[in-house]
């Protein structure tokens, strides 16, 4: 099926996409904003999402900022417009800290989805699978949006708020996204029913640093395709607390995940096979951070 009628706006620089967006919505439209159209037009082509008018943000890549991928004392920053291609490439070459973001590229879609796909896009969209989100809540991402009464910063625990339900207002544009946790022992694994497809179920883990006597200090455990959100685990993060690293610990860990949750049934699966990928996915993951942290 092809898109519903729309009318195209070109966005020249952030306060010009806020402008035609409130314009816009002032005369009766129903404007969306568009980055790399990787899910917003699949959506019109379903006419799952029907917008009478977009606002193309394209044009704002002529400001390097818009693509920057930069680490500071803050964390690593990315520009609204920053590809998940652009940060594979980037974070593979910025040492460890963030290094589980370049790792993880290879779960999203095929590569011209991810030449075209932005980060902001990802996160702003908000699938309860998508890779980008699983990590917004693992490193801690802070996403800056501005809109028509200035700039906000919203903290990951605040964005996933339902199904494709995120904080981000109509009239808004995310700036940039701030990842601020550094984790060196971390990992995403993931089940898709083939390659490139949204998983069925996704984890992803980071490992604090042994202490003294070798036991781990803690670990965050977040899980996608499990509710309509992602979501952080706390009852498998308490196990991680003072426990020798090891695959006792980490089946244990994957175990009270598994119970945990409360998963979904459809079409890609029953809560109980929903249940059992959790097991396996977030114990490979947990496995895979260990090892990561081990190599170094
Ligand atoms: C075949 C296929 C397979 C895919 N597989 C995966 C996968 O495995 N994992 C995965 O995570 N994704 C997957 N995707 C989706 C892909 O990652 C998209 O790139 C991403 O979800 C959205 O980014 P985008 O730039 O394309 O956003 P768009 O499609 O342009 O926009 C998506 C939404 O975000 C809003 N938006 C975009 N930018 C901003 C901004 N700066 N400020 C405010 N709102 C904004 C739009 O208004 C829209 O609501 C797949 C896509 C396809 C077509």
């Amino acid at each position: 099926m092809k898109p519903a009628a729309f009318t195209y706006h070109k966005a020249h620089d952030v306060a010009d996409a806020i402008g035609l967006l409130s314009r816009l919505s002032a005369d009766g439209e129903d404007p969306k904003l568009i980055a790399g159209g990787q899910s917003l037009i699949p959506m019109m082509s379903f006419r799952l999402a029907r917008p009478t008018s977009l606002v193309d943000l394209g044009p704002l890549r002529r400001d390097p900022a818009a693509t920057s991928i930069q680490l500071d004392g803050a964390g690593l920053r990315i520009g609204a417009l920053a590809t998940h291609r652009s940060v594979e490439l980037a974070t593979a070459q910025l040492g460890p800290d963030f290094d589980v973001l370049a790792r993880s590229m290879r779960w999203v879609g095929h590569l011209p989805i991810r030449s075209r796909g932005t980060v902001a896009g990802s996160i702003v969209h908000g699938d309860a699978t998508a890779e980008w989100c699983l990590l917004a809540l693992l490193l801690d991402a802070v996403i800056v949006a501005e809109g028509p009464s200035g700039t906000r910063e919203i903290a990951a625990e605040d964005m996933f708020q339902g199904f494709y339900a995120t904080a981000i207002e109509p009239d808004e544009v995310v700036t940039e996204v701030l990842f601020t946790h550094r984790a060196p022992r971390s990992a995403l694994t993931e089940f898709a029913r083939r390659h490139g497809d949204f998983a069925v179920v996704d984890a992803a883990v980071s490992l604090g640093s042994p202490g003294p006597d070798g036991s781990l200090t803690g670990g965050r455990v977040v899980l996608g395709g499990v509710a309509p959100a992602p979501v952080r685990v706390p009852e498998a993060e308490q196990v991680l607390v003072g426990g020798t690293p090891g695959p006792e610990l980490f089946a244990a860990c994957a175990d009270a995940a598994a119970q945990a949750i409360d998963p979904p049934e459809d079409a890609a699966g029953t809560a109980h096979y929903r249940r059992r990928l959790t097991r396996t996915m977030v114990k490979q993951a947990l496995e895979q951070a260990w090892e990561r942290g081990q190599t170094r």
